[in-house]
């Protein structure tokens, strides 16, 4: 992999070859070794295999100042590419749909930048982590004893938003991205003979009402915003000649407060505890890929607000927070930061799409702003 990879550091094309070779959520060590070599040419030294394929690089002036860490992401999805451009994925059924490519391209030109040109005062991380799309990558490297030495006063991430146009600036203080939770329940009763039902327990009117509960859920939270998409149901199997006695429902919980989240679970869960008592079934809820809400720190977000203005970059406020999740919350829940998004153009592809490719110029707007960034916080004490 590396031969493609030869000569002075070329950001697109590093993109593209990340691009080019996908790797799913826990299985990035093919991903990471490129980031990893690309880093070593710099000169500089990376921290490898930190709470998995976790790498982080530390540049510390020596000097007292501010610490600050810069995140990127680099895993890719279980989406089969529907693409024309000669760096369409050589991994089948697998691509990088969300741009995580650009946002590690991205971050690795300011690790070059930051070998010719490193910090004044304080001290720089570079933290480039595995395992977003599952919620479990910043968990894994916040486990590590070894990320315990940084303590970095702001943390910045960026991801990239396409619907609005290319490099604008979206932020806000406080809640950003939400906290969400897979539920899958599951229900056992007994399958009897289609004729006879009552000699059988059917989990079939739990269900139903364990889907309407659903539906019901988020009007039960008054203060933040909640949201239950029903994603899959089944039960028994197709026969005519059979009354269930096995049941699944999955559905995704979403609120732009962990505590609102905490409290649909819980009462969730009592629902499913009476129906399955009240139906004579047994039951089990599991909680799957669950993600912390994203809280911008207020001092964070203006001290980017202030890089971008200085950059004349557009910036626009949201007024409610972002629906879907981002495991750099995790991050901002042990340590102050504040993670904006990048326009990828009005009529880019949406993430998560087959069509989906991370525009190229974002990369370098997006690496002069977190340059800009630390400009401002490490030239003077
Ligand atoms: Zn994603
Ligand atoms: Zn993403």
């Amino acid at each position: 992999m590396s031969s493609h990879l030869s000569g002075a550091f070329d950001p697109v094309r590093f993109r593209h070859h990340l691009h080019r070779y996908p790797e799913l959520s826990l299985q990035e060590q093919k991903t990471a070794s490129v980031i990893i070599d690309q880093l070593l040419k710099f000169g500089l030294s990376p921290h490898t295999n930190i709470g998995g394929y976790g790498i982080v690089v530390d540049i510390n002036s020596g000097n007292a100042g501010k610490e600050t860490l810069l995140r990127a992401d680099f895993d890719a999805l279980p989406i089969s590419e529907q693409a024309e451009h000669d760096h369409t994925s050589r991994h089948s059924g697998c691509m990088h749909a969300c741009g995580h490519d650009g946002h590690t391209a991205s971050l690795l030109s300011v690790a070059e930048h930051l070998s010719q040109h490193p910090p004044l005062t304080g001290r720089v991380v570079l933290l480039f982590q595995p395992a977003e799309e599952i919620g479990l990558g910043a968990k894994m490297m916040l486990a590590d004893p070894r990320l315990q030495q940084f303590k970095p006063d702001a943390v910045y991430a960026y991801h990239n938003l396409p619907g609005y146009p290319l490099g604008t600036v979206v932020v806000k203080e406080g809640a950003f991205a939400c906290a969400s939770t897979g539920v899958n329940i599951t229900l056992r009763g007994k399958t009897s003979h289609a004729a006879k039902p009552e000699n059988g327990r059917s989990p079939a009117t739990a269900v139903s009402r364990i889907m309407a509960y659903l539906e019901d859920l988020p009007d039960s939270i008054d203060d933040a915003f909640c949201l239950v998409t029903l994603v899959h149901v089944k039960i028994g199997n197709p026969g005519f000649g059979t009354s269930p006695g096995k049941a699944n429902v999955m559905a995704t919980i979403r609120s732009d407060s962990d505590h609102a989240l905490a409290c649909m679970q819980k009462q969730l869960q009592a629902f499913v505890d009476t129906q399955t008592a009240d139906q004579g079934l047994t039951s089990t809820i599991e909680w799957v890929e669950p993600f912390s809400a994203t809280h911008n720190h207020p001092a964070c977000t203006q001290q980017l607000i202030s890089a971008a203005t200085a950059l004349s970059y557009p910036i626009e406020v949201p007024t409610h927070p972002m629906r879907w999740s981002e495991d750099v919350g995790e991050f901002l829940s042990h340590w102050q930061g504040t993670l904006f998004c990048l326009g990828s153009g009005e009529g880019h592809p949406e993430l998560h799409n087959p069509d989906f490719d991370f525009p190229d110029d974002l990369i370098g707007i997006a690496a002069r702003l977190f340059i800009k960034l630390l400009e401002e916080r490490h030239t003077h004490l």
